[in-house]
Parts: C-alpha cells; structure tokens; sequence
C-alpha cells in the first residue's frame, strides 16, 4: 500500500443533523474541514470526499465516502464547505 495514510470517517447515527466523526479520535468533524477531494484541496488518496480532523493532537485526514452513503443528509453537508 502506497497510498497516504488515512481513516475512515464514522457517521454519527444518533444525531440530529448529519453529523461526521474522525475515524481517528472521534472527535466531530465540522464542515468546513470537509472538502470534495480534487476541488480546494488535492490529497493524493482514492477518495472523492475527505475530511481533516480539527483536534489539536490529531489532524486525521478521513476519508468520508462510506460514512456519507449511509448518512441522510450528507449532500447538504458537503455544500455548505463550498
Ligand atoms: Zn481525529
């Protein structure tokens, strides 16, 4: 595997609004952290949406494509990045 390191993000199921957790730590991933791989950001991994962690001590990038299918919602929470 050559591919950069990278996590899976985690849907959160229980919440109210579509929510993303760092694969990482857990820690909840804002919006403005999530990008349409290839569009603001280029990250060299086999993934159309990733996610940077905004924890200090982690900084994961997340990798959000199997999170988002199983995630309603998950199209407004890519929008509102842009
Ligand atoms: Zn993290």
């Amino acid at each position: 595997m050559t591919d950069t390191e990278h996590y899976h993000a985690i849907a959160a199921q229980s919440s109210a609004v579509p929510t993303l957790l760092c694969g990482r730590c857990r820690s909840t991933l804002s919006r403005g952290r999530i990008f349409r791989n290839g569009e603001r950001h280029n990250f060299d991994i086999n993934c159309d949406t990733v996610a940077l962690c905004s924890a200090d001590d982690c900084g994961a990038l997340n990798c959000c494509d199997e999170a988002l299918k199983g995630l309603e919602g998950a199209a407004e929470l890519i929008s509102k990045a842009s």
